[in-house]
Order: C-alpha cells, then structure tokens, then sequence
C-alpha cells in the first residue's frame, strides 16, 4: 500500500477543512474515556497533528516521527496500535508523549481502497482508559473516516485546481465547471472566490473614495477633527469593513488599508493644520513600518490612528511597540468601539489610548437606558483619571448628546452633528480655528 500525497490543510478549502474538523470533533463522543483526538496526515516524510480536538488542540501542527511514534508505526504497519500507558511503553516517542501528556492512546489507520490516508489518534491522560470496545468502536467507523478524508481531500485536489491550469477546457467553459465544482464542495467557497475577484478589480482600478465625518467639541460645538472612512463604489453595497476584510483573506489587505490611509492623508493637507484626522487601521497595519512611514510624512503630527478589531492578542508585544514609535511620529492612538464586544476593558487598559471611543451601541438610547448611562460616565471617569479624552460615536438624536455633554463626554460624532462626507462640505461648513483650541 503506499500512502497518499501530503495535503496541505491550510490549502483546504473551508468545507473540506471543516469536515476534517468535524471527524476530530465528534470522535470524544464516540469514544467518551477520550479527552483528544487528532488527524495525523502525512507530510513529507513524517506525519503531521493536521486536525486535533480537546486536549490535542493546542498541539495542532505538530510533527511526528514515521518511525518513532505510535501513530508513524500504525501508519506504516497498517495496524491499530494501543497503548494503556505510553510512558512505559518503548514504540511511542517519549518526548511527544511528555509533550501532549497522553497516557493511553488508540492509533487507527484510516485506509481508502489501495491507500493509507492518515491516522485518527484518540488519547486519555489516564492509564488504562481505554477498552477492547473503544478499540473496536473506532476500527468500526475507519473505514467511513478515511472515506470522509478522502472526499475532503478530493474535493480540494479539484476544487483549488487553478482554473487556467492546461486542460482541454476552453477558458470560459473551464471557470464554469470551476465555480459548478466550488458551489457543490463549498457552498460558501463560490461567492467567496467571487467577492475576492471583485476586491482585486476594485484596487486595481483604485475605484474608492473616501469621506470624513466631522468631530466636534460638545460644549462649544466647534469642529475638531475628522474622521476619513471608506467608500467602495461597485455595487451592491456592502461596507468598508466587509471589503476589507475580504482584501485580508486573499493577502491584500494591508495594501488596501495603506492605500485607503494615503488617499486620506493626501487630502488632509487641504485642511487648517490644527484639525486632527482620524484613520481606521487594524492592528496588523499598525505594526506594519510602511504605515509608519506615511505618518510621517503626511500625518504633520495630527493623525489619530483609530484601531478597529481586537485581532491580533498573540502579536500584543509587536503592537505595544509599534504604538509607541507611532507616538514618537506625533500620531495618537484611539481604541475604536469601546463598550462593543471588539473592545474589551483589558485592551484598553493595555495599550493606554489617548483617545477612547465609545461604541455606536453604549451611544444608541442612552438617554432612556440607565445602565448605557452609568456605562458611558464610568469610562469618561476612567479616561479623566487615565488622561484620556472620551469620543462618543454615533450620536443621531438630540436627547443623546445632552446626556452625553451632562456626564462629561467631551466630543461626539453622528448623524446629527454630521454624516461622512467630502471633505471641503465639512471644511466650508465650520469655523476650524474656533473649535481647535479645545483639542
Ligand atoms: P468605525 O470606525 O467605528 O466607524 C463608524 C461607523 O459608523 C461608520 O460606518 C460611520 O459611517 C457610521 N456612523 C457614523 N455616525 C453614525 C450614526 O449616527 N449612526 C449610525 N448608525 N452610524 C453612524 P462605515 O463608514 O460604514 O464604516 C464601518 C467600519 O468600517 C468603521 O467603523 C471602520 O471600522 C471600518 N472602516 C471604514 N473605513 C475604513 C478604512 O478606511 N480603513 C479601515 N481599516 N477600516 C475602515
Ligand atoms: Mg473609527
Ligand atoms: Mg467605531
């Protein structure tokens, strides 16, 4: 028998990885004396951890031996192998069995037609957890795992096919069974492919704009700053965020985002120099030195750098850093969302913004809701006492603002002082140099 070529999983499309999931997942509960279970699949010589459940979970990736290990044996003897304690005994490898804590383990080998396809490994901290029946039970489903594994593996091999790979398809005849393919492996896969198309057309033709939504000083409703957010003209609509988080899955996105931040900063030098302007980034463009760069030179030491999504806490130490040569810039930081889900206290805590803005959710009916009220003025106390100024986001009716000004919120942004717009509407219609005192 020899064994199927390695298949990437981070190449898989989702459907195909998600089943792969779903073996892992669902296998603690046909065995329940299972704690972990995992998808060992071949990769170049060895065998890799491709999918893990429970408690193999954080060992997802790792590489096992073909020789050393229970499972590279159970591979290549084509046998189910169990161990009651794998500690003691001498066909496991004993630093990847210190390393997963596993004591009893089952190493079945998942087989379709003439080939080995990979190993589900199902393991216990316990001694002894395991029965003759666990064993039989998994020998038992084998063979419809290795099918769903081959199916999986399958419909990746054709799905991810380049469509003007050579073939006998006239190109268009060709992208028609491509998309009839991913529509059936993946559902979700075919408008996926689509959407990122439409992203690449998009930045190719740079086919945006941007608009500026003013903010403004809520005691002397004075302009002081904008912030410039995106505007993506093919149709149908669908927002700035959505575009570009389809830029980040297809490896673009910290283009688009850069090039979303030149375009505002460009028309900023338009503006009375003493008025901020806010742009949005995520983290991964905030840590990234071209941004940097661009603050530099364009931002004339009035860019707020407003961080949207809380994606990056395993960079933490790298965005900290990154903050602080932003700072040196003359940007300053603003955590955007406050009091969603996005932002937690604790990242406020962390990264220390000079500028906290308070999510368009805390803003909507503050005025009837007591506790979105006690919420607000909790987190402008907390900004005094930090240094902090509060920027109340959202604000579409005039009850809003004037609890928002009663509890001490400095600045607002909203449909009812202004919507995003070009940028001379807003320049023409306040007076900078009045408002621009109070920053
Ligand atoms: P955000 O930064 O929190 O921006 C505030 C959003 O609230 C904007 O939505 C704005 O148009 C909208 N908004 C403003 N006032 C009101 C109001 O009174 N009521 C309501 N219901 N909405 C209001 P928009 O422009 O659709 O942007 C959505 C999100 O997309 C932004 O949230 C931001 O996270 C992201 N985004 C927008 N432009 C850019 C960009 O150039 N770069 C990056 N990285 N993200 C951007
Ligand atoms: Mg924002
Ligand atoms: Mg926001």
């Amino acid at each position: 028998m020899n064994h199927a070529p390695s298949n990437w999983p981070g190449a898989l499309p989702k459907g195909a990885a998600d089943m792969m999931q779903r073996i892992v997942d669902n296998v603690l509960d046909l065995v329940p004396a299972a704690e972990g279970g995992a998808l060992a699949l071949p990769v170049g010589d060895g065998l890799e951890f491709a999918f893990c459940s429970g408690a193999y979970s954080p060992h997802a990736g790792s590489l096992l031996s073909p020789t050393a290990s229970l499972a590279g044996k159970s591979l290549v003897q084509v046998a189910t192998l169990h161990t009651d304690d794998a500690l003691a005994d001498s066909r496991t490898d004993r630093n990847m069995i210190r390393a997963v804590k596993m004591r009893s383990v089952i190493c079945v080998p998942l087989r379709y037609r003439t080939q080995v396809l990979g190993v589900l490994v199902v393991g216990s901290p316990r001694p002894r957890a395991f029965a003759a029946e666990d064993v039989s039970t998994l020998n038992g489903v084998a063979e419809f795992i290795a099918a769903a594994v081959e199916t999986a593996t399958a419909m990746s091999r054709v799905v991810l096919r380049s469509p003007d790979e050579p073939s006998a398809f006239r190109s268009a005849q060709r992208s028609k069974v491509y998309e009839y393919v991913a529509n059936v492996a993946d559902p979700k896969l075919a408008s996926r492919l689509e959407r990122e198309e439409r992203v690449r057309t998009m930045m190719t033709e740079r086919d945006f704009s941007i608009v500026y939504q003013p903010v403004l000083g809520l005691r002397n409703q004075e302009l002081s700053g904008l912030e410039a957010l995106a505007r993506f003209h093919p149709g149908p609509y669908r927002p700035p965020n959505a575009w570009i988080e389809d830029a980040h899955r297809i490896g673009m996105g910290n283009e688009l985002e850069l090039m979303l931040v030149e375009a505002a900063l460009e028309e900023s030098w338009t503006a009375e120099p003493r008025l901020f302007f806010g742009v949005n980034v995520s983290p991964s463009v905030a840590i990234d030195r071209r941004f940097c760069e661009m603050v530099e030179r364009l931002g004339r030491g009035r860019v707020i750098v407003e961080l949207t999504e809380n994606e990056t806490v395993a960079k933490h130490d790298e965005l900290v850093s990154a903050l602080a040569r932003l700072r040196r810039c003359g940007a300053r930081l603003a955590l955007d969302d406050v009091g969603s889900g996005f932002s937690s206290l604790a990242r406020v805590v962390q990264l220390a913004p000079e500028i906290i803005k308070l999510d368009i959710e805390l803003v909507r009916g503050i005025d009837v809701d007591p506790i979105r009220r006690s919420l607000a003025a909790a987190l402008v106390t907390f900004a005094n006492e930090s240094g902090a100024r509060v920027v109340a986001e959202g604000i579409e009716r005039q009850a809003e603002l004037d609890v928002l000004r009663d509890i001490g919120v400095p600045f607002g942004q909203g449909y009812l002082i202004g919507r995003p717009g070009p940028l001379t509407v807003h320049l023409g219609q306040f007076d900078p140099l009045a408002g621009a005192a109070e920053r």
